[in-house]
Parts: structure tokens; sequence; C-alpha cells
């Protein structure tokens, strides 16, 4: 679909930061453009919500973000009956919106969400772009310009919860990381306002405490961790205050793996 015929005109102000690290914009503008579902793979804290507002906001459509967790169901995501008013209404839940709408459903940490969800999401992600409404006896049709996004954290999965490969295999896929060091000290800075160099050292810094991913630790500290001890230290905090409250504790309850941590930072400060 070209660009000039979606909705809202594009406002620059209006469009989250978000430094294109690959070729993610160009793939995910090809996906909503030839109506494909993207799923986006990668650790916490690496950019993915923030490139999904980014593109939604570029692409001048609406963006409903749903964070899954293990009790969401498919009517979480469709909609329900409520009682309002001594009356009782179908409210159309975020994914049946987006579907009416013509936006982007954003379907954060998909695999937390119950099994009966992958059974709304199937007739959607093939080529009939369907959505059921069973309670309402509705068949609705997705516009040209409705858009699903799914995203995980490959690291958490476990044999019980990880997608299916009928349902994985009904998107495009592309994984994202960390930014390369000086993508991420850009980055940073422009988020937290501290200069560029100590943005660096922190930069450099997360890539000694990534390296003790595995074996103290379960994920590598994240972009976002960073961005908050960057802030910190731009506020006024003590630099090895900072890094306790972000890249320590955030990361670890062991006092032996939080030792071994407060001792990379020291080196490095
Ligand atoms: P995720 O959804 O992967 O858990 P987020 O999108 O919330 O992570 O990213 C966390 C923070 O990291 C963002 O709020 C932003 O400050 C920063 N960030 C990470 N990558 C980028 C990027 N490529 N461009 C701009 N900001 C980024």
């Amino acid at each position: 679909m070209p660009l000039s015929s979606v909705a809202n005109p594009i406002d620059k102000r209006e469009i989250p930061f978000y430094e294109n690290v690959g070729n993610e914009c160009a793939m995910f503008e090809h996906a909503f453009r030839q109506r494909l579902p993207l799923l986006l793979k990668g650790p916490t804290g690496c950019g993915k919500t923030r490139f999904v507002s980014h593109m939604a906001a570029k692409l001048g459509r609406p963006l409903f973000t749903v964070s899954c967790h293990d009790d969401l169901t498919s009517a979480d995501l469709t909609g329900r009956y409520l009682l309002q008013g001594g009356e009782t209404r179908w409210v159309d839940g975020p994914l049946t919106r987006a579907v009416r709408e013509g936006g982007i459903c954003y379907l954060d940490e998909v695999v937390e969400a119950r099994k009966d969800v992958t059974v709304v999401l199937h007739p959607l992600t093939d080529d009939r772009r369907l959505l059921p409404l069973e309670r309402t006896g509705e068949l609705l049709e997705a516009p040209d310009d409705f858009m699903l996004v799914v995203s995980y954290n490959p690291g958490y999965q476990h044999i019980l919860k990880s997608l299916k490969p009928s349902t994985r295999q009904r998107f495009l896929a592309m994984s994202f990381d960390f930014p390369p060091p000086k993508v991420e000290r850009d980055i940073v800075a422009r988020e937290s306002g501290l200069p560029g160099e100590q943005c660096a050292a922190l930069v450099n810094l997360a890539a000694s405490l990534r390296a003790m991913k595995g074996q103290d630790l379960e994920e590598g500290v994240s972009t976002r961790l960073l961005v908050y001890c960057a802030t910190l230290i731009a506020a006024g905090v003590p630099i090895l205050e900072a890094a306790r409250a972000t890249l320590v504790e955030p990361l670890s309850d062991d006092a032996d793996v939080q030792e071994g941590l407060m001792e990379a930072i020291q080196a490095t400060f």
C-alpha cells in the first residue's frame, strides 16, 4: 500500500526517536505494505517497543500495545460483554479495535499469553486476515492498514512456553540485540542528556557486564538500564550509587554476583 494513502499526515515532532540499527525500519515498512505480520525476537530493553512506536507514528497508524501475561486470554484481546449503567454492552478489546480502525496491534511477550490466544491469531495471520468474534457473531476482515506485530524474548524460553512452529511460521521475523557501541552511546546520550564521552564509558562497561551473562546472570544489562543509569548521573547522582541502582540491583539478588558486578563497575570508574 503506498504510504501516501495512510490516514494521518506525518508530524515528525510526534515520532518517537528510534535509531535504525540495520534494515529493520525498511523491513517493517515492507511488512506493513505487503500486509504481513511481524515477529520481533530479542532480549528485554533492547528497543523493540520503541521501534514499534516509532514505526506506527511514521506510518500514521494508531498503535494498540498489549503486554501479555500468563492470565491473558483471547477475550482480553478481542473484547467482552460488560455491564454498563444497567445494560450489557459489547466492548472491543485492543486487537478488535486495531482491526476495525486499521491500526497496529503489538503483543509484547506473546508467548506468555494463554494458549487460546493463538486461536484468534491464526486466521488473522494468514491470507484470510480474518478476526472471528464468536460472542457477537461477527467476522471482521482486517483492512489493508491493519498490522499485527508480536515479540518475545528467546532468552526466557522454556519448553512449555515457546511459540509453536505452526504459529511462528506465519510471521516475518527479525532478531534484535543491543545496538553496536557507537550507536548505543548516541542513544544513551540523546535519551539521558549525559555527555557522549561519559555515555561511551557506560557502554564499554555494559560490554563487560554483558560478558558475565550465562555464567552468573540470566540477562545482560539492557540499553534501557544504561539510559536509566546515565539519566541519574546527569541528574547529579554519584556514579557508583547510580550504577548500583541501575546496573547491579535490577540484574541479580545474589550477593556474590552483585559484588562481581560492582567490582567491574569500580574498575571502570
Ligand atoms: P524492549 O521493548 O526491547 O524491552 P524498549 O523499546 O522499551 O525495549 O527499549 C528500552 C529503551 O532503550 C528505550 O526506551 C530507549 O530509550 C532505548 N533504546 C534502545 N534501542 C534504541 C534505539 N535503537 N533507538 C532509540 N532508543 C533505543
